[in-house]
């Protein structure tokens, strides 16, 4: 019996390889840098990582399952197909699916990362038994996933649930997917950094700048965060904008979809308490009484691994268990 499957979760800036068991246990993982490589190197590189884990762990291939790929974008989960990636140049329309299974001899299936990660949150973190969810997560871009009744809600061509790309401004900043105002270009890594930096550059004495031994290029979210943390008025502010920007759009999704829990990942839900009060009050005053009620609005609990543990997932759902 087939006792293993391989989750990979590729990010904007780092792409994981584990291995786990059928339980959802992660056994061993390895990771490498994204940006290091090109499109046919990361997927080599893949390819690569996936061998060298079943040699290490003795592991034969006829003992896998099979492989699941989270990736950040949009990609048609049947045919394995990732039409784009927001955030990694070089990607348009590859056939994954195809492309590694040619490679690795195994099973391979491809989905968006946020949505892996919903289903790795709904069956073993924060979700556990709820059935109407949105997972959003905070990073270098900001991704979505909609749960309802304990499935994935997928949309007309499949790509439903991109939070990060509601306009929350008509008027606002370019983003990267092509539109303006969008979520994401406001609270995305870099889009964020660089309103903090124009903050700090027309303030004076903000500690997050003593911290930064006055070099702004230094400033990072986790600065950011321990200088709120001590109470650096500018950095609080800094948070409490990102929060209020989150929760705007969230309200609308909290309006259109009544759910029961909005769970929130990503490396820039690492701020904890700062961003979700600020997420939480914006919420708050903006959805309609009864929804708004509803909702909890907590911090996804899978940590890093919910989008290895959700792509492994997707390969025992597609090939109906095990
Ligand atoms: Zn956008």
């Amino acid at each position: 019996m087939k006792k293993h499957i391989i989750g990979v979760d590729i990010g904007g800036t780092h792409t994981k390889v584990a291995l786990l068991d059928l339980s959802g246990h992660i056994i061993h993982k390895t990771d490498f840098p994204t940006k290091n490589y090109k499109k046919e190197e990361l997927i080599e590189a893949v390819s690569l990582a996936v061998t060298g884990i079943a040699k290490k762990k003795k592991i034969q291939k006829r003992d896998i399952l099979g492989l699941g790929i989270g990736l950040p974008g949009l990609v048609d989960f049947k045919k394995g197909l990732v039409f784009c990636l927001t955030n990694v140049p070089g990607w348009k329309n590859v056939a994954l699916k195809k492309i590694l299974e040619s490679k690795i001899g195994l099973p391979v299936f491809v989905d968006n990362d946020v949505k892996v990660m919903a289903i790795g949150e709904l069956r073993f973190g924060a979700g556990k038994g709820r059935k109407n969810i949105i997972c959003l997560t905070l990073g270098t871009g900001v991704g979505g996933a909609v749960i309802i009744n304990g499935d994935l809600y997928r949309g007309s061509s499949l790509v439903a649930g991109e939070i990060g790309h509601i306009s929350i401004n008509e008027d606002g900043p370019a983003c990267n997917c092509g539109s303006s105002g969008c979520l994401e270009a406001y609270v995305g890594k870099e889009y964020f950094l660089n309103n903090a930096r124009k903050k700090l550059r027309s303030a004076s004495g903000a500690a997050v700048m003593k911290m930064a031994k006055g070099d702004i290029s230094l400033i990072t979210p986790e600065l950011l965060r321990e200088a709120a943390i001590k109470g650096d008025r500018l950095s609080m502010e800094i948070w409490q904008e990102m929060g209020a920007h989150i929760g705007n759009a969230l309200a609308g999704v909290v309006n259109l979809l009544n759910p029961q829990l909005i769970v929130i990942g990503g490396g820039m839900a690492g701020a904890g308490e700062i961003l979700f009060g600020s997420i939480k009050k914006a919420v708050g005053e903006k959805s309609m009484r009864i929804p708004g009620r509803a909702v909890k609005i907590v911090r996804a609990k899978l940590g890093n691994d919910a989008a290895l543990i959700g792509a492994a997932e997707i390969v025992k759902d597609r090939l109906g268990g095990a």
